[in-house]
């Protein structure tokens, strides 16, 4: 795993140091002397990971991390402060300014590139996400995300885990002004309390009964909890253990004895960030959705049509089964917007959708084409079936009138329908243009009817 780090220190000797030790990592390392060049080139550049100093003339670590973390162009990177400070109160400061960790000089490395990799794996998921996420929007350096988050505000769901009552106690009391806690006092206790809408699991590494760090990879293994960031609670010199756990995927940890503000500093960069997550998942899976499926109708679009039909053909071609495609286009339909309006003709398209669907099967493939144009793609069914399909289709609009919830009108709407069998051989173009003869053809002859067209 390679990736762009941003080194942010004003002493050349520091920076020479960590540059060396990255690069031996094979990372690809570049360096800033200043906080205000570090907001300029992470504004101009493309970095993964930035790590900075605290103590700097100007702009200091904590205003850096904060004019990062407040621009949307660059809040996503990954902040490590480093610094000399040692008091739980600088710790802090660093997490409030918005930073992922704080470590302190003089560097232990081996917990430094266990952070750097812990952070990058992340940073790697969540850059895919924002990519798919936000490609509709107009600009990269604009993301909604960042401002939902900070409407929802970073109140929490957060599960204690820990097997000494007064441990659990002490955290649960530090949490529960802010967020919604509820605790489990044992691996079994944790694995029946744990739902999908955990915002955190704050977890003791000292488990007496079961290894900790096998519970969490429980969790990361598990669909509905993967996505749960972990906090661990652990002793100094548990450390192999708290690296060993970044790598397999915890997400961040806090050393005994505990400082309150520091637990609720990096509790709440968990909550954050495990918003952030979900909102990209539910932005993604919005736009996929967006893709194929008609905003209007709630059927499948054009585009999935194109997508599927040449499947169903080819599934139909090899097992030499028939098929039937039906194209239905709704009878001067222009006379219902120019007659009642858009909105109107709006509800008409949703009423004959809903119709259309609730005559159509399971596996036929149901699209709106565009306007008031539709398709249905029938396997298994002959001429002689789908004309017999096609005429219900024809009266369960035409017998019903529309009833409109709009202006409370009622409407008679009918529908043309031009039907074609797979032939040999023509494809799916070929398919389509002979039910679009036939729906011509049911135009002409008078409309409210179906024709055929034989292949
Ligand atoms: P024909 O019987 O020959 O099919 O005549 P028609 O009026 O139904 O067909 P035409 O293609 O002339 O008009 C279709 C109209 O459908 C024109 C267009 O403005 C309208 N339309 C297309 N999409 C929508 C939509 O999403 N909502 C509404 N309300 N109207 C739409
Ligand atoms: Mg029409
Ligand atoms: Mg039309």
């Amino acid at each position: 795993m390679t990736a762009r780090i941003l080194l942010v220190d004003d002493t050349p000797a520091n920076l020479r140091y960590l540059e060396a030790r990255l690069e031996a990592e094979y990372f690809e390392v570049f360096t800033a002397s200043s906080g205000l060049e570090a907001v300029t080139r992470c504004q101009a550049e493309t970095f993964d990971l930035v790590l900075l100093d605290v103590m700097m003339p100007g702009l200091d670590g904590f205003e850096t991390c904060r004019r990062l973390k407040a621009d949307p162009a660059t809040a996503h990177l990954p902040v490590i402060m480093v610094t000399a400070l040692d008091q739980p109160s600088d710790r802090v400061a660093g997490l409030e300014a918005g930073a992922d960790d704080f470590l302190t000089k003089p560097i232990d490395e081996t917990a430094l590139l266990a952070r750097v990799r812990s952070l990058i794996r992340l940073k790697a998921v969540t850059d895919e996400l924002r990519v798919s996420a936000l490609s509709n929007t107009a600009s990269s350096f604009f993301d909604p995300l960042t401002e939902a988050i900070r409407d929802r505000g970073l109140a929490g769901k957060v599960l204690i885990v820990d097997d000494r009552p007064n441990a659990l106690q002490r955290i649960a009391e530090v949490l529960a002004p802010q967020h919604t806690v509820t605790t489990a006092v044992s691996a079994e206790d944790l694995m029946g309390a744990v739902e999908d809408d955990h915002d955190v699991v704050v977890l003791s590494l000292g488990l007496a009964q079961v290894d900790a760090l096998r519970v969490c990879s429980q969790l990361r293994s598990q669909e509905r909890t993967r996505h749960i960031p972990i906090l661990l609670v652990a002793e100094a010199e548990d450390r192999p253990r708290i690296l060993r756990g970044l790598e397999i995927g915890v997400n961040d940890y806090i050393v005994r004895p505990i400082d309150a503000n520091e637990v609720r500093a990096r509790v709440r960069t968990q909550v954050r960030r495990r918003r952030y997550m979900d909102l990209l998942r539910q932005t993604v899976h919005a736009s996929m959705e967006m893709a194929i499926v008609d905003q209007l109708t709630g059927l499948h679009n054009r585009r999935y049509f194109d997508t599927h039909m040449p499947r169903l053909l080819e599934a139909a071609t090899d097992r030499n089964r028939p098929l039937c495609l039906m194209i239905l286009d709704i009878d001067h339909f222009k006379t219902v917007n120019d007659t009642y309006g858009h909105d109107v003709g709006d509800e008409v398209l949703q009423i004959f959708a809903s119709r259309l669907r609730a005559t159509v099967r399971e596996v036929d493939l149901l699209c709106r084409l565009g306007g008031e144009e539709f398709i249905i793609a029938m396997p298994d069914l002959p001429m002689r079936v789908g004309l017999l399909v096609a005429e219900r289709l024809r009266l369960a609009i035409a017998s019903v009138p529309f009833m409109l919830g709009s202006n409370g009108q009622d409407l008679d709407i009918t529908v043309s329908v031009g039907l074609a069998e797979r032939g040999s051989g023509g494809g799916v173009a070929g398919l389509l243009k002979r039910a679009d003869l036939a729906l011509y053809r049911s135009k002409t002859l008078g409309r409210n009817q179906v024709s055929t067209e034989a292949a």
